[in-house]
C-alpha cells in the first residue's frame, strides 16, 4: 500500500518508515510523489493542524496520505511552545536557537515537566479520514546532551529512556516517542478499516 508523507522534514519521514515500512507500507515523501507544497498551519490544535496537512496534500493524490504535527509542551510555560514548537524562536530560526530560547525562558524554573505530543491524520483515497495520538513525557535539562533525533531532542530527558532523546538510538526513541506511539495508534485503527 503506497502512503504518501505529507511533510518535507526528513527526520519526520524518516521516523514514519521506521515504523510503517516493517509494516508492509511504501511510504513516499511527498516531494518524490511530485508535491511541493508548504501548508499554513492556522490550527490551534495537533489534530487541526495534522488534518489541514493531510487534506492539502489529498487534495493532489489519489494514494493514502499520512501527515504528522507534533510539538513540545512545558509545564512551567503553560503548555508552550506547543502548536508553535517549529516557529518558537521565529520563522526559520535553527534548532540550537530554539533550545537556548527554551532554556532561556525556564532559567531559575525548578518545574521542568514536559511532554512532546503528536498526532498523525490518515486519509484514504476514498476520503475516510483518521486521527491517532501520542505523548511522551519528560523534563527540560539545563543544557543539551546527545547528538541524534533533531528539534528539541537534546534538551528532552525522556522518564522512561532515563536519557535524552539526542543520546537514544532511533529504534529507543521511536519504542516510547510521541510520534512512535500516535503511528502505532495509527496503525491499529487502520490495518482493520484498509481492508
Ligand atoms: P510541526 O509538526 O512541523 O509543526 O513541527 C513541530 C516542531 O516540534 C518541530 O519543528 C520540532 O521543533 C518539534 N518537535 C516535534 N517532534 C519532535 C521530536 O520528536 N523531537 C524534537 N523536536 C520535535
Amino acid at each position: 500500500m503506497r502512503i504518501i508523507a505529507a511533510t518535507n522534514n526528513a527526520n519526520k519521514v524518516r521516523e514514519i518508515c521506521e515504523i510503517f515500512v516493517p509494516l508492509g507500507f511504501d511510504v513516499i515523501p511527498q516531494s518524490n510523489a511530485g508535491i511541493e507544497i508548504e501548508v499554513e498551519e492556522t490550527g490551534d490544535t495537533f489534530k487541526k493542524n495534522a488534518l489541514i496537512k493531510a487534506r492539502a496534500v489529498a487534495m493532489l493524490s489519489d494514494d493514502y496520505v499520512i501527515a504528522d504535527d507534533s510539538g513540545l509542551c512545558v509545564e512551567a510555560l503553560g503548555g508552550r511552545p506547543g502548536v508553535m514548537s517549529a516557529r518558537y524562536a521565529g520563522e526559520g530560526a535553527t534548532d540550537k536557537e530554539k533550545i537556548n530560547k527554551l532554556l532561556g525562558e525556564l532559567e531559575g524554573e525548578e518545574n521542568r515537566r514536559a511532554k512532546f505530543c503528536c498526532c498523525i491524520a490518515m486519509i484514504f483515497p476514498d476520503g475516510r479520514e483518521y486521527t491517532a495520538q501520542g505523548e511522551v513525557k519528560g523534563r527540560i535539562l539545563m543544557e543539551p546532551r546527545g547528538e541524534n533525533g533533531f528539534g528539541y531532542d537534546p534538551v528532552f530527558f525522556s522518564d522512561e529512556l532515563s536519557k535524552t532523546f539526542a543520546e537514544a538510538t532511533n529504534e529507543e526513541k521511536n519504542s516510547v516517542s510521541h510520534r512512535g506511539r500516535a503511528l502505532a495508534a495509527m496503525y491499529e485503527t487502520i490495518k482493520n478499516e484498509s481492508k
